[in-house]
């Protein structure tokens, strides 16, 4: 038996008014991907990025995942199908204590949500789970603070606890080394590239240091359209890619 692909876009769209964010793209996403998207400023990736996590929806086109049809099904169904996001502007729980904010997305993962929490046996485990989810980002020693005392940079790795305490088969960052210093981009590099493989990752990032480290397939976007889909070195080597996007960015050398 073949592995079903975790994600597969059909022609998919998303208008806002006349306005065309995304425009009949399609891409297929394989099992255990470190699969980086790419484009310009508005391009439509974290429009893209909504309509894969259910936070938007579709206007026309299907999204598929594990060979299912998901494109009506609310973000909660995604997220029991395994589908994770980390967003570009933060869904924090901002009040909350740092593990409170993992430990949620813990009991929501188990089903078991706050019936679940009187248990006391329940209770222990998920913030074990929680604890050592914090200690795997880099968060160890800032469990009892509030979300809102967190450095950005900090805030980032917390969303990326957060996402993966629902224990994601698919887990989708945008950006998530946005205004990271280059020490906390450094480890978030090493926290992804050490995800099992059952996880497929699927990364919108503006660092190209940090997509061409990481990722075996990248797409361009480039106004709401699909470019190019290739290796790292493909995509490197294109002119029409470097034409459309590298060529208007500093790439470090
Ligand atoms: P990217 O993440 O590639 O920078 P976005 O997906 O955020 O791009 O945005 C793509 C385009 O869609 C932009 O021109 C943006 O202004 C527009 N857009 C995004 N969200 C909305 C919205 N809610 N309403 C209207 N236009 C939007
Ligand atoms: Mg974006």
């Amino acid at each position: 038996m073949t592995d079903l692909d975790p994600l597969e876009l059909r022609h998919v769209s998303r208008h806002f008014g006349s306005f065309v964010a995304v425009d009949g793209l399609d891409l297929t996403v394989r099992a255990g991907a470190r699969h980086a998207i790419i484009g310009p400023n508005g391009a439509g990736k974290s429009t893209l990025f909504g309509l894969i996590s259910g936070t938007l929806p579709a206007t026309a086109g299907s999204v598929l995942v594990d060979g299912r049809d998901v494109t009506r099904l609310p973000v909660d169904r995604r997220v029991a199908l395994g589908v994770a996001a980390t967003f570009q502007h933060s869904s924090l729980f901002l009040r909350e204590s740092v593990l409170e904010n993992v430990l949620l997305a813990v009991l929501r993962r188990s089903g078991s949500g706050f019936g679940g929490w009187r248990k006391v046996g329940a209770r222990a485990g998920a913030i074990d789970r929680a604890r050592t989810l914090l200690d795997r980002v880099g968060l160890p020693a800032r469990h009892g603070e509030p979300a809102a005392a967190l450095s950005h940079g900090e805030r980032r790795q917390l969303e990326v606890a957060v996402a993966l305490a629902t224990e994601p088969r698919l887990l989708l960052l945008d950006e998530p080394a946005a205004g990271m210093s280059p020490a906390e981009t450094a480890r978030l590099t090493e926290l992804i590239a050490a995800l099992p493989r059952e996880v497929t990752v699927l990364l919108i990032e503006h660092d190209l240091d940090m997509v061409f480290e990481l990722a075996d397939t990248v797409t361009v976007m480039h106004l709401g359209r699909h470019l190019k889909t290739g290796s790292p070195d493909e995509v490197r080597a294109s002119a029409e890619v470097q034409s459309a996007y590298l060529g208007t960015m500093e790439v470090s050398p």
